[in-house]
């Protein structure tokens, strides 16, 4: 599955997975406070995030119940696995360095970071995978020698 959604379908999801299920009503009221989004906005949103399988309709009544498919944690864990897929298999050290770099961390977070690269098995070799993802290396390196390269080494 592919958590591909903008920023507005990010607020309207943001509102549900706080209150974990909540008819159209209910949504507006809690977006109401920081946006001025009509409810025509709100139901266009929320159509799309049903279209997207982010959220899942359960009637109740005459109204219809909305419900996320996936808490935030899962949903942000996708995300990150959409940033890796963008980049390089290469360039991951680089995206991950920079996150850490940017983020705010106690130093209970970091230790359960050292903990994270402690437990994580080291690959022996990190190819470069541009040319599966994008059909075009951006890498600066030869494809054709390096390839042989690793097969004379197998
Ligand atoms: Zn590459
Ligand atoms: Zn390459």
């Amino acid at each position: 599955m592919k958590v591909n959604i903008s920023d507005s379908e990010m607020i309207v999801m943001r509102a549900i997975w706080t209150l974990e299920q909540a008819s159209v009503d209910q949504i507006a009221c809690q977006i109401a406070a920081s946006n001025d989004w009509s409810v025509a906005t709100i139901k266009t949103l929320l159509g799309r995030l049903v279209k997207k399988e982010m959220l899942a309709t359960t009637k109740s009544g005459r109204k219809f119940i909305y419900t996320p498919t996936l808490s935030e944690c899962q949903a942000v864990g996708l995300m990150g696995q959409e940033l890796l897929d963008k980049v390089c298999a290469k360039k991951h050290v680089d995206v991950l360095v920079k996150l850490i770099d940017d983020a705010k961390l106690t130093a209970e977070n970091l230790q359960l970071i050292s903990k994270a690269l402690a437990a994580k098995t080291p690959a022996c070799h990190v190819a470069c995978d541009c040319l599966e993802k994008f059909s075009e290396c951006a890498c600066n390196h030869n494809h054709i020698t390096e390839d042989m390269r690793i097969k004379e080494s197998v």
